[in-house]
């Protein structure tokens, strides 16, 4: 068997090739990136020669897959037009970026419905994603569930519909263990996590799951608040996590970490080895 993917969100900061040496850094062998900056809208096609620089060493070094996360800012649910356009034209460019690299899709926080309820946005969500993946190619459009904050879109029942009724072989999804625990999943009972699956398998979900998002939770079980910790070191802790990547439905999954760091500087080697430490 090829050994598990674990790799981490990385930089891309002055350049797209320093996401390698990032990853590499870190002894990762897979990673993550923002196709620009992760506070600004402002998005531009990647440069061809970056492109052609990066591919070659991804294909070097053996680092697919290459997830690319959207912009926190992104609302599809948004009843503000100006947002809604801004958010549209942003996973436009994510897309077609992520076509450029071959990437295993571009990771979606579908947004806040502001209170106007699921049932009431969800057809908008539902146009728009079908227009993206009309207007783009080849990546997959992958949606990440939410951890149960208020009004934010993203639980498995929620994802279950979107997915059902977008009905495309591009849409894919992203499932963050510190999301799904202040969800209220509580990890560290595996018959949780066996629920969770038998869940996924009957909604036909399972075969849509492409990438698993590992953090440990800072906050506690059914919190509704999404803040990460590094890996072992939080509420869910090693059992809880190590139950959601060794569950043999889910065990051939990448694995990316977003984890903050020993020095808030995001996913570092300490928590690939600690990921490592925990796979069966
Ligand atoms: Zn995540
Ligand atoms: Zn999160």
């Amino acid at each position: 068997m090829s050994p598990r993917k674990v790799g981490g969100h990385v930089s891309i900061a002055g350049g797209l090739t320093n996401s390698v040496k990032n990853t590499l850094d870190m002894s990762g062998n897979c990673l993550q990136i923002f196709a620009g900056s992760p506070r600004s809208w402002a998005r531009n096609p990647f440069p061809q020669d970056q492109v052609q620089n990066f591919n070659k060493q991804i294909k070097q070094q053996n680092l697919t897959p290459v997830f690319i996360h959207a912009l926190y800012l992104v609302n599809l649910a948004s009843d503000n037009p100006n947002l809604l356009n801004k958010s549209y034209q942003a996973l436009l460019i994510d897309l077609s970026n992520g076509q450029k690299i071959n990437s295993a899709g571009v990771i979606v926080h579908i947004g806040s419905h502001q209170g106007r309820g699921f049932d009431s946005t969800k057809d908008q969500v539902v146009k728009l994603i079908k227009k993206l993946l009309k207007n783009t190619q080849d990546t997959p459009f992958i949606i990440e569930n939410s951890a149960g904050e208020k009004n934010k879109i993203g639980s498995i029942e929620e994802i279950n519909t979107l997915v059902n009724q977008i009905n495309s072989p591009r849409v894919k999804i992203c499932l963050d263990s510190a999301h799904l625990f202040e969800a209220g999943y509580d990890l560290r009972k595996l018959k949780v996590v066996q629920d969770l699956v038998n869940d996924l398998q009957t909604k036909k979900l399972l075969k849509h799951l492409v990438c698993l998002h590992l953090n440990d939770s800072k906050t506690p079980l059914s919190s509704g608040h999404d803040q990460h910790e590094n890996i072992g070191q939080g509420e869910i802790g090693k059992v809880g996590l190590s139950n959601f990547i060794n569950h043999p439905k889910l065990n051939h999954l990448p694995i990316i970490l977003e984890t903050p760091g020993q020095n808030k500087s995001g996913p570092d080697l300490k928590n690939i080895q600690a990921t490592h430490a925990l796979l069966k």
